[in-house]
């Protein structure tokens, strides 16, 4: 089968590749249907049998988790009808959320591309229609099996698990600092000379709601007064994005000790790339200090991605010890 024979699907969920100024607020809001996305990539029968589904129009920072469940269902389906790849447009401010999300609740071989675009539609040198083209390209290629989740944008290729946002407004904002791009696109060629190891699914089950997870970033002189509050205001887990390596300021150790005898409290880094440590600091409020108090190590996954997993995690009924070995895992 090639690229052309492959039925790819397009869903649309929003987000500025979809904006438009049709908006009685002023500025651009979400408005293209998935159709008229395809329809701004002129040789798209080119590229595959493309088929459109309209799942939200939304901006990004709208989406929720329960949306990435139910969108993941939608996607389970059409592969069992049979399509060969998916295509996910949306808000580039949730991306590496829902990236995050898709790739640990879709188990399966069948590349799922997910992107967006940096500028919308009317402006000057608009990304979108070169992004959901380099989507589909990728989502028809045989190279982008197994990989999990991918994230293309500017003619990159992403695994969903390390990409980052980070840069607030260029097309050029999405990198994988910890871990590298796996690929790119040139002309019609995917390349792809990088593969990600090890899988993580979560076989959620049909849960009403998800587990709350709060994402509290620690910031200098911080004593801990709004981290104390997370139990209490219904927070099922915490994830916390500490300096460096792993730390916190001393004034916070008494009440994260205490958060984290309630709920599993995970510790990221604030710094945007790398990976948790375990052994090399000795101070109070260091990751050896942290670790002996139960808290679980992100490793190399950011804030925003930590959060998703221990949330799904988490509401699929999963104990510390193995959601532990899921952040392990993940990175590489
Ligand atoms: N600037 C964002 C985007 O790139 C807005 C959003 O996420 O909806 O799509």
């Amino acid at each position: 089968m090639t690229g052309s024979d492959r039925r790819i699907r397009v869903v649309a969920l929003g987000g500025t590749i979809a904006m438009a100024p049709r908006n009685e607020l002023g500025g651009v809001a979400p408005a293209l249907d998935a159709d008229e996305l395809v329809a701004a990539v002129p040789d798209v029968p080119k590229l595959g049998r493309i088929e459109t589904d309209a799942f939200a129009q939304v901006p990004g920072a709208h989406l929720r988790l329960v949306d990435l469940v139910r969108l993941s269902r939608r996607i389970e389906e059409a592969f069992k009808d049979g399509v060969d790849g998916v295509v996910v447009t949306q808000g580039t401010d949730t991306i590496e959320e829902s990236g995050m999300a898709l790739d640990l609740l879709l188990n399966t071989d069948r590349p799922v591309v997910v992107t967006g675009a940096m500028r919308h539609p009317t402006q000057s040198g608009a990304d979108g229609p070169a992004n959901l083209r380099n989507a589909i390209l990728v989502a028809a290629s045989e190279k982008a099996r197994g990989l999990g989740v991918l994230v293309t944008m500017n003619d990159e290729i992403h695994a969903a698990r390390f990409v980052r946002k980070a840069h607030a407004s260029r097309p050029s904002a999405f990198t994988s600092a910890s871990a590298g791009a796996l690929g790119w696109t040139a002309e019609d060629r995917v390349r792809i000379p990088l593969r990600p190891v090890g899988r993580v699914f979560v076989d959620l089950p049909d849960v009403e709601e998800l587990a709350a997870v709060a994402l509290a970033s620690v910031a200098l002189g911080d004593d801990g007064r709004l981290l104390r509050l997370l139990p209490d205001l219904g927070y099922q887990g915490v994830v916390v994005a500490g300096f460096g390596v792993g730390h916190v300021p001393a004034r916070m150790i008494e009440d994260l000790t205490a958060v984290a005898y309630q709920v599993p409290v995970v510790l990221a880094s604030r710094t945007g790339a790398g990976e948790t440590f375990s052994d090399t600091y000795g101070f109070p409020g260091s990751e050896r200090d942290l670790l002996a108090r139960g808290v679980i190590p992100a490793g190399a996954l950011a804030p925003p991605q930590a959060r998703v997993l221990l949330s799904l995690a988490l509401s699929a009924g999963w104990p510390a010890a193995r959601i532990a070995e899921a952040f392990d895992v993940l990175s590489g």
